[in-house]
């Protein structure tokens, strides 16, 4: 379809902590969810295109014991209540520690993704706030679009193919026509 050709993405996903949420880290309290600037906004943008969107989030709280999946999915509540519906929600509960292919920067959750919605990883954008967000996308052959927070390190952000001030830039930026000018 016309997304195919025109190379934009068919579909995109978007980290929670630090990007559609202030990140509170390892909140299990759904009181405390605030939306980041522009979140809205980016979400919606992208639902009036017609494309499903999607959420992939790290929460190893819960592999360290220190939230249960529960609570980890009473915010996601209140994050869907607030900014979605989202049309598919991955979790990756484990810690560093326990090898998975899921947590970010593995890109296990943008495979499911792209399974669940039926759609080739390439066809995929994730839009996250650090390079482990970064990582994901390229491993898994997909766009990737970084929105620092004063928390993102000078680094990842030199290393991202792609950087936007907001959220809302972000979305903008992902269909945007490319104009090539040769020399
Ligand atoms: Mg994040
Ligand atoms: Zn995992």
């Amino acid at each position: 379809m016309e997304n195919h050709t025109s190379g934009f993405p068919c579909a995109v996903l978007f980290d929670r902590d630090g990007t559609l949420i202030r990140d509170v880290p390892y909140n299990g309290d759904p009181a405390l969810v605030t939306e980041m600037p522009g979140a809205r906004e980016a979400v919606s943008a992208v639902r009036k295109r017609g494309l499903p969107v999607g959420v992939v989030t790290n929460q190893s709280g819960i592999g360290r014991g220190l939230l249960s999946l529960e609570q980890v999915q009473s915010v996601n509540a209140r994050v869907d209540q607030l900014l979605g519906p989202f049309d598919l929600w991955c979790v990756c509960p484990h810690g560093p520690e326990e090898g998975c292919g899921c947590r970010k920067p593995a890109p296990g959750m943008l495979l499911r993704a792209a399974a669940v919605l039926g759609l080739a990883t390439k066809e995929l954008a994730l839009i996250g706030d650090i390079g482990a967000d970064m990582e994901a996308a390229a491993a898994a052959g997909a766009r990737g679009v970084l929105v620092p927070t004063p928390e993102t390190r000078r680094e990842e952000i030199n290393d991202a193919a792609e950087v936007a001030a907001t959220i809302a830039d972000a979305v903008e930026l992902l269909f945007k026509v490319q104009q090539a000018v040769l020399p």
